[in-house]
């Protein structure tokens, strides 16, 4: 998962602006696992609406996406390691 001071950049990137709150929120470590929570995503992207207004309810869900994203990415990469690693074992890869 990226850094929250990356989803800051890539907010910057996408938006013009940061969504510092919305990211902190989101990734506060006294409550991270709760808040990335997929099943709550309509009640937490209405509640960034009603105070924030809708780009930040999208960046809200971008953020989300972003995560899962980082972590498939590096769940690919490790995966691949292996079987680089056992087909090489096997001298079935050179
Ligand atoms: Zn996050």
């Amino acid at each position: 998962m990226p850094k929250t001071e990356k989803h800051f950049e890539i907010s910057i990137q996408r938006t013009g602006k940061p969504y510092t709150e919305v990211h902190e929120w989101i990734d506060d470590p006294a409550h991270k696992d709760e808040r990335h929570d997929i099943t709550k995503v309509l009640e937490v992207a209405r509640m960034f609406e009603e105070k924030y207004g809708p780009e930040a309810a999208r960046e809200y869900v971008q953020h989300l996406a972003d995560d899962i994203n980082g972590k498939l990415g590096h769940l690919v990469e490790d995966v691949q390691a292996i079987v680089d690693k056992t087909l090489s074992y096997f001298g079935t890869k050179k």
